[in-house]
């Protein structure tokens, strides 16, 4: 079997004998790899202890018949700052978490590395109050990505173009706005949206990740949007980190 080379996201580790870890990476060209890091857990003369979760390396690997082996390691991010702090690690662990759901093994989403890459890029250095902001941005790219946006601009039920002044209805299983012409004809489960709110969920979506800031986001329109994100991968796609509960009642300690 061959060698390739692949940069590649810690996305988790697990203790594997006395010395080695059971790693599973999100690589920019073949996908999810579970790999071996030979003599990890013994220190710093290896440089495979460099692989901690949410790190960001280049590597050469060689592909074995079940797991890869690591040959070779440059680092491009430690992202050292999502490790040491618990609010920082839960936020990045759920983004991980998603991907490692989301990725399939050795097939290739250049698109989903390049978001988890920036997003743990952003997260590291984010301020504390930012995290949920930027957590919240990754799910709504990830809608995108995976093909279940929510539809703003159209009526799910019957087509209609959605006029968006006042209140918008929003409903997961419908996969977006319902207009109030089939909201009198039906019950419907969904969540009333404002015009403001509405722009703000077309922002995180389709704007550039640069241009998005956290301060033109409250906590409360933040939660707003995270929730209908993460019903929607939920819903749509199946998508339930377990991570989630804990960043919950990491949160609620803080509240
Ligand atoms: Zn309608």
């Amino acid at each position: 079997m061959a060698t390739f080379e692949t940069e590649a996201i810690v996305l988790k580790q697990f203790d594997l004998g006395e010395s080695d870890r059971l790693i599973t990476l999100y690589t920019k060209e073949n996908g999810k790899v579970k790999a071996v890091a030979r003599g990890a857990r013994k220190g710093n003369k290896s440089r495979s202890g460099l692989v901690l979760p949410f790190s960001h390396h280049h590597f050469t690997l060689y592909k074995g018949r079940s797991l890869a082996k690591i040959n070779h390691i440059e680092s491009i991010a430690m992202n050292s700052k999502l490790r040491e702090d618990l609010d920082y690690m839960a936020h990045a662990s759920v983004a991980a978490e998603y991907i490692e759901r989301a990725g399939l093994e050795f097939e290739a989403d250049q698109a989903l590395f390049s978001l988890l890459a920036v997003i743990l890029e952003y997260m590291n250095k984010a301020e504390k109050n930012e995290l949920l902001f930027y957590l919240t941005v990754f799910e709504a790219k990830l809608l995108l990505l995976l093909g279940v946006k929510p539809e703003i601009e159209s009526c799910t039920v019957c087509g209609e173009k959605i006029n968006l002044k006042g209140f918008t209805a929003v409903g997961v299983k419908e996969g977006g706005s319902i207009c109030r012409e089939c909201l009198s004809k039906a019950e419907f489960d969904y969540s009333d949206f404002s015009l403001n709110q509405m722009r703000a969920l077309y922002k995180i979506i389709f704007a550039k990740i640069t241009i998005l800031k956290a301060k033109q986001f409250s906590e409360p329109l933040t939660n707003k949007l995270m929730e209908l994100t993460e019903n929607f991968l939920a819903y749509h796609l199946d998508l339930n980190p377990k991570s989630l509960s804990f960043l919950y009642t990491l949160r609620n300690m803080n509240s």
